[in-house]
């Protein structure tokens, strides 16, 4: 088993990428990007978890890309 490597594990990404995450993303502790997906659902299905190799902390990511927006709420139809 390879040690002292910090290398980003291809498996951590492969998973990533067939849940359509992002392979890595940015560290909220030190801005770093040396993170990868620890699990694809965190204690709730709208956030996963990552692990940074830099800081090594692992740490809840929410799943909103940029430009992507909320449907808004819809309101009560009073047409009719
Ligand atoms: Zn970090």
């Amino acid at each position: 088993m390879l040690s002292g490597s910090t290398d980003v594990n291809p498996d951590a990404v492969y998973r990533a990428t067939e849940y359509g995450l992002p392979a890595s993303v940015e560290c909220p502790f030190c801005r770093g990007r040396e993170t990868e997906l620890h699990s694809p659902f965190g204690s709730a299905l709208s956030v996963a978890t990552y692990w940074c190799n830099h800081c090594r902390t692992a740490f809840e990511w929410f799943k909103r890309g940029p430009g992507e927006h909320l449907p808004e709420r819809p309101g009560p139809h009073e047409d009719g």
